[in-house]
């Protein structure tokens, strides 16, 4: 079983993402478990403070080493082998890929800041840093969420053959999914593409494939013409 923990100071920030469809049925079925460590339950003094004014000055607060430290310990103790990530927006960039990875190890714990970040030498107590994307969160917990959902939705019998992550968008060569339509055949006007009703499943491969390529393309234009 995959087994991920979370070190964060809003465990409760969890509870109703991970309790809805595909993560909540890998969790019930035994597949995947999640367990959250209150990072406050390391602080040693008796306001139980995480946090601590910058050296050097600036604004806000940084999240200070000894509690966070004692948590990726902790985590470490429960599970000597799991795999501790920092979210960052320093990180390594998350894609497939990476969730691809993750889904190959036995445990993953995810450390979640929050205020302006880590006390810098905490980075030593971690295996990886990892970011969502290049924008700012308020602190770690909704990109560990994202990386939980990319993540067990690809362990081993998750998905069921009807919504298999094989042909997923990223899965094949960072090739993008192609269009999909369902009933009914015209929605306001706009009907669904002919071939798709042709019953030809050759022609229906062939068409998926070059609406795939071309979506890939144009966004790879997009991309590029943004950099
Ligand atoms: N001062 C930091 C900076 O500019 O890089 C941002 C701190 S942010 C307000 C608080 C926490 O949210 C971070 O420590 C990190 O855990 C999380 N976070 C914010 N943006 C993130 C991203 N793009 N990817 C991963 N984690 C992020």
């Amino acid at each position: 079983m995959f087994h991920a923990q979370v070190l964060t100071l809003f465990p409760e920030f969890f509870s109703s993402p991970l309790a809805c469809s595909i993560p909540s049925r890998a969790i019930a079925a035994g597949q995947a478990r999640v367990d959250c460590i209150q990072i406050r339950d390391f602080a040693t003094d008796k306001h139980r403070s995480v946090d601590d004014a910058p050296y050097g000055g600036g604004p806000g607060m940084l999240m200070k080493p000894e509690p966070v430290v004692a948590a990726i310990r902790e985590a470490r103790r429960r599970i000597p082998s799991t795999h501790v990530v920092m979210l960052t927006p320093s990180g390594r960039p998350f894609t497939q890929e990476v969730a691809l990875e993750y889904a190959a190890l036995d445990s993953i714990t995810l450390l979640c800041g929050r205020y302006e970040g880590f006390d810098e030498r905490i980075c030593a107590d971690v295996d990886a840093q990892l970011s969502l994307g290049d924008y700012v969160l308020s602190g770690g917990e909704p990109a560990a969420l994202s990386v939980l959902d990319a993540v067990i939705r690809l362990l081993p019998g998750v998905l069921g053959s009807s919504e298999s992550a094989v042909l997923d968008s990223f899965t094949e060569d960072g090739i993008l999914d192609w269009p999909h339509y369902t009933r009914p055949e015209i929605f306001e006007g706009r009907s669904v593409p002919k071939v798709l009703l042709s019953g030809n499943h050759q022609a229906i491969e062939a068409w998926r494939k070059s609406e795939s390529q071309a979506r890939s393309k144009a966004r790879l234009r997009a991309v590029l013409s943004h950099s």
